[in-house]
């Protein structure tokens, strides 16, 4: 399905492995594992169904309309979505969009305002630029003209949210993307609606963010490895044990492309206009809510590592970080972030689900 993400479908495959639920089979209670394609990634469910769930059919058909609404609001691959009926409107008109678009629009504001201008959903006239947007790639660097000038256009400054009549308008030019956090709202969304069919143990997964409730089939923690940032090998950096939060990767080794041996990523620097070129590779934040872990996970990678650890810290951030040193890498958290670590480092990436 067309959707926001779509140029993030070769990542997720890698994602898959590399995200794999480490715990072993069997257990008290077997996983039912529900799966299928949305905004141009693949979302997995893995829950333990308990005596009144609704029966699988029905949770799939349930999963798949609720991924619907993201789509259908947030997709700018879709011309009638909201988020495109919104970058099309006149300066200064209001716009009533859903409750779902609201929120998204409202968390995404507010970690701009935290972040220092690295984080900002107006940077999609940028995003454009540089071909990570739906017309894709041109395969040449933009002129340094043309970045100085759409980047004139950047500024969530120029977005008026009134939450109390659920209405938003733009005061200057400007066109939102809310790539960087619809996954995560996208997780949000199922897993509530599985806690609100009676589901209290599941693992929710969508293009790599999840969300995890209660314990795992086995009967313990929810057991996941963020994967040591390399893109010709798949080895774990780390496994966590963690339940009953969201958590989200930004790994720029799996989205960019080359010109001339240069790789330029998909994360864009609004106050350069130019796509994230230091050594930070990994960025994972553990929060409640998988949008907020999301955004956030986007806006440190923007941030850059000394910058990104003191903004984590003084958020009261869980984040992990993966810093490219030399031919290795650099792993650091912030303190907030010590509680998930599981066992020691291992060097294969299991390919076992729960
Ligand atoms: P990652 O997992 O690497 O953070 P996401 O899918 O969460 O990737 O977000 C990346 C997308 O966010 C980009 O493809 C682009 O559409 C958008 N984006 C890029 N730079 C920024 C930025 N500085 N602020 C907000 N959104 C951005
Ligand atoms: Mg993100």
């Amino acid at each position: 399905m067309p959707g926001p993400l779509q140029s993030h479908s070769r990542e997720w495959l890698f994602c898959l492995f590399s995200l794999a639920l480490l715990s072993a089979c069997g257990g008290p209670e077997s996983p039912t594992k529900l799966s299928g394609a949305t905004m141009g990634t693949v979302w997995h469910v893995s829950y333990v169904p308990g005596a009144s769930a609704p029966d699988a059919q029905e949770l799939q058909r349930g999963i798949e309309s609720e991924l619907a609404l993201v789509d259908q609001s947030m997709s700018t691959y879709r011309s009638d979505s909201e988020i495109s009926r919104f970058n099309a409107l006149a300066i200064r008109e209001w716009f009533k969009p859903s409750v779902d678009f609201i929120r998204v629009m409202s968390a995404a504001l507010d970690v701009g305002s935290k972040s220092e201008g690295a984080y900002d959903i107006t940077v999609s006239p940028l995003v454009d630029l540089w071909g990570f947007g739906p017309n894709g790639m041109s395969g040449v660097t933009p002129d340094e003209e043309d970045i100085a000038r759409i980047r004139a256009r950047v500024g969530q400054q120029n977005i008026e949210l009134d939450e109390m009549r659920y209405r938003v308008r733009k005061n200057d030019y400007l066109a939102v993307d809310f790539s960087s956090l619809a996954k995560g709202y996208a997780v949000d969304l199922v897993a509530d609606w599985l806690t609100a069919r009676g589901i209290e143990q599941y693992m929710v997964e969508v293009g790599g963010e999840m969300r995890l409730s209660g314990l795992s089939a086995r009967g313990d923690l929810w057991r996941i490895a963020i994967e040591q940032p390399d893109s010709s090998e798949r080895t774990v950096a780390t496994t966590l044990q963690l339940t009953d939060v969201a958590l989200a990767t930004s790994g720029d080794y799996r989205n960019y492309f080359e010109v001339n041996g240069k790789r330029y990523s998909h994360s864009i620097d609004p106050r350069t206009g130019y796509p994230v070129a230091h050594d930070l590779v990994s960025v994972t934040v553990i929060h409640p809510s998988c949008m907020v872990a999301d955004a956030w996970a986007t806006a440190l990678t923007v941030l850059g590592a000394e910058r990104a650890m003191a903004v984590a810290q003084a958020q009261g951030l869980a984040v992990y970080f993966i810093r490219r040193v030399g031919g290795g890498f650099e792993h650091s958290h912030t303190p907030l972030f010590s509680r998930y670590l599981g066992e020691p480092q291992r060097t294969d990436v299991p390919q076992t689900e729960e």
